[in-house]
């Protein structure tokens, strides 16, 4: 249960590759695999697979560890698989977010600079669209204007394993009548984000990725985590709160 883990370090080899991961990501849409981190960085298999281990546990990505060639899930702010947001870049495609509050993040990665972003998603209810434009974490327009992320799981169930089911949890809703009505389907209460919460939620991590080399991992404190929400104003009382 990788919550409450002890302060670490990465290694020189987990900051290497995972600056690389950012680039391959930022430039194909998509993860590299052993082959192109091995080319990429020099590292050996072995090297990557201890330095995947580490970035997995810094929450930095997530790795299917029960696989040899350590499949690479996400890598926050992206997902590997098809998730509730796309992400286009230029008016085409590039790639799936890890979820929505991720996406919101995605437009201050440095080669992204001055882009515009377009995040289409859809409201986990009843499917209906939503689109909301960023540039340099800059919110441009949303649609419908009344859009709202939806949070149904409580921080101490994130990351018990790895943060997919944390990430499948947070969804975009078109109102708070549509977050009832997918309360309903999923028969779990939640809290709902406005977007500019959700930005500043995201606003230190979206500081640091690739603009910073060294930063360091992750942590899910759940306690800390719920001060945070508190402190962006979220109304936790869905969560018992
Ligand atoms: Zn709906």
């Amino acid at each position: 249960m990788p919550q409450q883990v002890p302060e670490f370090q990465f290694s020189d080899d987990a900051l290497k590759l995972r600056q690389f991961i950012y680039e391959f990501w930022c430039e194909y849409g998509h993860g590299p695999n052993l082959r192109a981190a091995h080319e990429a960085t020099g590292l050996s298999r072995e090297q990557i697979v201890e330095a995947y281990k580490q970035l997995d546990l810094g929450i930095v990505c997530v790795v299917h560890q029960d696989t040899q060639n350590f499949n690479l899930l996400k890598c926050q702010p992206f997902s590997s698989y098809p998730s509730q947001v796309q992400v286009y870049l230029d008016g085409r495609f590039h790639c799936h977010a890890g979820c929505a509050m991720e996406s919101v993040a995605i437009s201050r990665m440095p080669p992204f600079a001055g882009k515009e972003v377009r995040l289409e998603s859809y409201c986990a209810c009843c499917l209906d669209p939503v689109t909301i434009v960023m540039r340099d974490g800059a919110l441009l327009s949303r649609q419908p204007e009344s859009a709202l992320i939806h949070i149904s799981s409580r921080p101490e169930e994130w990351n018990t394993t790895n943060i997919v089911s944390m990430c499948d949890s947070m969804n975009y809703v078109l109102d708070a009548d549509h977050a009832l009505a997918y309360e309903k389907k999923i028969a779990r209460r939640g809290v709902l984000v406005r977007l500019d919460q959700a930005q500043r939620f995201v606003a230190e991590v979206a500081a640091s990725r690739m603009w910073k080399y060294d930063y360091g991992p992750g942590y899910v404190q759940p306690d800390r985590i719920v001060a945070g929400l508190r402190v962006l104003g979220v109304d936790l009382s869905n969560w018992g709160l």
